[in-house]
């Protein structure tokens, strides 16, 4: 790796860089630039680096916040732009809510946890979520009955062309289950600086998702707190998903797929056991981890390769994989879902 001060940039810009401790699957490759910004400006300056003589493709910028929602596939040609812009504040509050604003560049789980401390509700459901809070808006990141939508006030983004801050509302969003603008029609266009939440102050507890209640049991609760739902939460997740310290991972890889629920009363003529859940007007959501798993996928290895033992819809990197055989993996686990139950599954995590 080496640094380099490039004519158009006064900022510092490492070259050949390994992404390897920047993407949770652990991933060893390379990215031919790479550069981290702490401020808006700092982004601007960056946007202006020239890439010419290497290939100059929409993705030939990359934003990256944990890189716990990414799968590398092949060498990164172009410059990587890591998210670090800091600093939370509150911004408005009343009787009942809190207005708070963190940077895109701020540690998910640790806003999560201060919000805990200082009792701000509504996010104590989504405890452990690896990442940034700037990719939060990305998919509309959500567990445990939860979705950043329900306590999404606004977010400010700088578009790429414009050269602009803009505000974005709940509305403008368009979030749907792991899903965006950001993801979809805006594609590429924007970079995601700070997010606002309202959070409350009289918390409305939402345990009766997963096993939250059965957890909060066992750790003999007496008083029901935010404080708690995090901690039972945590234990749960702790137990049930793979550390990404430990085995390379992004949490699920596939969305669990939503079917018009006529397809569905067909699919459990065949299959009565299927796992689903209703979603929206005449339409239903199956568990996708049900699904691979009938596939004979869970557990499934192949060099190190492979699809985690305890849940089915995480494919893991066990040290050596590269990111085209986690890919590989994926795409035959699809067409075995495709072949088994005429179901297509999609990806949740962002390839590149
Ligand atoms: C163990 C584990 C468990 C997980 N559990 C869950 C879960 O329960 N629910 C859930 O929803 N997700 C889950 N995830 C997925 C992941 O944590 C989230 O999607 C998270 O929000 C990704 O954040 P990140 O900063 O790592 O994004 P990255 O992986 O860095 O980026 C993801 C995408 O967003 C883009 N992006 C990132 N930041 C910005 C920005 N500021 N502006 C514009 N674009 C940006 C990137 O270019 C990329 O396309 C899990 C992942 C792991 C590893």
């Amino acid at each position: 790796m080496t640094i380099q001060q490039f004519e158009n940039v006064t900022m510092q810009i490492q070259e050949n860089v390994s992404l390897k401790p920047y993407n949770t699957f652990g991933i060893e490759l390379i990215t031919k630039y790479f550069a981290a910004f702490e401020k808006v400006t700092e982004l601007e300056e960056l946007l202006n680096f020239k890439l010419i003589p290497i290939a100059i493709g929409t993705n030939s910028k990359l934003i990256l916040g944990g890189g716990s929602n990414v799968l590398f596939t092949k060498d990164y040609n172009g410059i990587v732009l890591k998210n670090e812009i800091k600093g939370i504040e509150i911004i408005k509050e009343n009787e009942e809510f809190i207005y708070i604003k963190a940077g895109a560049g701020e540690n998910w789980h640790q806003f999560v946890l201060h919000c805990v401390e200082n009792n701000y509700a509504g996010i104590e459901n989504l405890s452990l979520i690896p990442g940034s809070v700037g990719a939060s808006p990305m998919q509309n990141i959500g567990a445990y009955g939860v979705e950043i939508k329900d306590v999404f006030y606004e977010l400010e983004a700088f578009h790429k062309h414009d050269r602009a801050i803009q505000k974005f509302s709940v509305k403008d969003c368009e979030f749907r289950y792991r899903e965006s603008v950001f993801k979809n029609k805006y594609k590429d266009q924007f970079i995601i600086t700070s997010v606002t939440y309202r959070l409350n102050k009289r918390p409305s507890f939402n345990t009766s998702y997963g096993a939250i209640s059965q957890e909060l049991e066992k750790m003999a609760v007496k008083e029901l707190s935010i404080q708690a739902i995090s901690q039972a939460v945590i234990n749960i997740r702790t137990s049930k998903l793979p550390d990404p310290k430990e085995v390379g991972n992004a949490g699920s890889f596939f969305k669990n797929p939503i079917i018009p629920d006529d397809q569905f009363e067909e699919l459990k003529n065949r299959f009565p056991n299927v796992i689903a859940f209703a979603s929206g007007a005449e339409h239903t959501k199956l568990a996708a981890g049900w699904l691979i798993e009938q596939c004979g996928w869970k557990g499934y290895r192949n060099g190190d390769a492979g699809c985690f033992p305890k849940q089915a819809l995480v494919l893991v990197n066990y040290g050596k994989a590269t990111g085209k055989e986690i890919f590989e993996l994926s795409e035959e686990i699809i067409h075995s879902v495709k072949k088994k139950f005429n179901v297509v599954l999609e990806r949740e995590v962002n390839i590149v």
